[in-house]
């Protein structure tokens, strides 16, 4: 047989025209979501005013197994994917492994990320249904450019909450979402009810995930013809996410390769639970049995350390209440972080499989090794990864040297979520020995967990 390329190519009319509901082949399902009042199950009527109707449907259809996927969604698709599945020679050679390494590389967008597969999605939808315009959160910035992107595709005005910290850090952030038409508000602001009273509580702080979220919701709700829209933790963006895995599995069919282990870095779970939507399908039916590994930082490892239990998805816990592994809605990761990754909780279906073992390993790795991956990875295979893409770089290092020391010839596919060109004062930083490592100790998660909600009959 010839050599395997380094690029295994789609065609255009390979890009899938259908989403895979992974949960459609789930044997249990996650538990509802709650209302944070009255904590009785969700029910449609409580999240249309929050979400998009064909978005809220998407949230709770658990029999649907394929989706169909909209033209005008597939012609913006067209833009930027297929996206390309890579052999990691060079990776390889260097670490003198046996193992075959290839990785799913979802950065070549304006965005820099996986994040416009489902952007480009909640914006179609938003659209179809006459809503005008869109709020949503930001953290590293990534989604917020993603949806500046589609939301400048179908004509729709974007107000994104960005945590401070990143608005301070990341000014060119700003500027590309703007070049897009999007407004940006520093979060914690003084333009929501919940931003003004964490700014009470402390005029300085730097804000957090969950603010923002708090922020971006209420001025939804507030506004008319208005919708909020989320980058990753739910069910609907774990849908759209499947392109990356529905992708991945015809690549790798075509030169006759089944992964050994898959391979994600998990934030809220929406890259990890696209790449491995196929092939955990197959797991779910006996048709396959791949190793699955979810890569956290120490900092803010949600599933390795975690509780899976009912949890707010943001901090003014005005969200509905999820089920998933959580370090608690007031834990704040520590300001050293510079990878990524800083959300208190995980997708409730990842968490779900996890926690019914179909989800083999949760595994954190501190900020420093996953830069030194990084930096190993960039010089031989010339991407420049982002931050949270180099965790699952991190794993895929360290499996394929465990397959050296034992001669194993493994099959390892990961993910390349996106590039880090807006975190080169990280790279700097790591580079100058300046970085550390915070791993937070029992005491610290203790103050997260002990803001879990106490539910009666659940949690109590
Ligand atoms: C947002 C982001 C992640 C993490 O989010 P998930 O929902 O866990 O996928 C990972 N990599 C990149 C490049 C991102 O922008």
């Amino acid at each position: 047989m010839s050599k395997i390329p380094y690029h295994i190519n789609l065609t255009e009319d390979e890009i899938p025209r259908q989403w895979y509901n992974l949960r459609a082949d789930m044997k249990q399902q996650h538990g509802p979501y709650l209302h944070p009042v009255t904590m009785k199950p969700v029910v449609l009527d409580d999240l249309l005013p929050i979400f998009c109707h064909e978005l809220c449907l998407q949230e709770v259809n658990t029999t649907d197994r394929y989706i169909d996927i909209p033209d005008e969604i597939h012609e913006f698709y067209k833009i930027f994917r297929p996206s390309p599945l890579i052999r990691a020679y060079n990776l390889e050679k260097v670490l003198d492994t046996p193992a075959k390494i290839y990785f799913k590389f979802e950065g070549n967008n304006t965005s820099g990320s996986h994040k416009l597969n489902t952007a480009a999605a909640q914006a179609y939808y938003a659209k179809e249904q006459g809503i005008t315009s869109l709020t949503t959160e930001t953290g590293a910035g990534q989604w917020g450019t993603a949806l500046a992107m589609a939301c400048s595709y179908f004509g729709l005005d974007l107000t994104v909450f960005m945590v401070k910290v990143s608005y301070e850090q990341k000014p060119y952030r700003k500027s590309i979402m703007e070049t897009f038409g999007a407004e940006i508000i520093a979060s914690p602001s003084s333009t929501t009810d919940i931003g003004k009273m964490m700014l009470a509580k402390d005029p300085d702080s730097t804000g957090s995930l969950g603010t923002a979220i708090s922020e971006a919701v209420e001025r939804a709700v507030k506004t008319p013809n208005c919708r909020y829209v989320l980058g990753s933790v739910l069910n609907q963006v774990l849908l759209h996410q499947s392109v990356i895995g529905l992708e991945a599995k015809l690549a790798m069919e075509k030169i006759d390769e089944y992964p050994d282990i898959v391979i994600g870095c998990a934030g809220g779970g929406s890259n990890l639970g696209g790449l491995i939507s196929a092939y955990m399908g197959d797991k779910l039916t006996g048709r396959g049995n791949p190793y699955f590994i979810a890569v956290e930082p120490a900092s803010c490892p949600s599933m390795s350390r975690g509780r899976y239990a009912y949890d707010y998805c943001d901090t003014g816990h005005i969200t509905p209440l999820a089920p998933m592994y959580t370090l608690g809605s007031d834990f704040r990761p520590s300001p050293d972080h510079a990878g990524g990754l800083r959300y208190h909780g995980m997708s409730p279906i990842l968490s779900k499989l996890y926690h019914d073992g179909y989800l083999d390993e949760a595994r954190a790795v501190t900020q420093t090794s996953v830069f030194e991956a990084a930096a190993l990875f960039a010089k031989h295979e010339t991407i420049l990864a982002a931050p949270e893409s180099s965790h699952a770089i991190r794993a895929a290092i360290d499996e394929a040297l465990k397959c050296k020391e034992t001669g194993e010839a493994k099959t390892i596919l990961f993910g390349l979520t996106g590039t880090g060109y807006f975190d080169l004062s990280a790279y700097t930083q790591y580079r100058e020995g300046k970085m550390t490592d915070y791993i937070p100790s029992d005491e610290d998660l203790e103050r997260g967990f002990a803001s879990l909600p106490k539910i009666p009959g659940i949690q109590d």
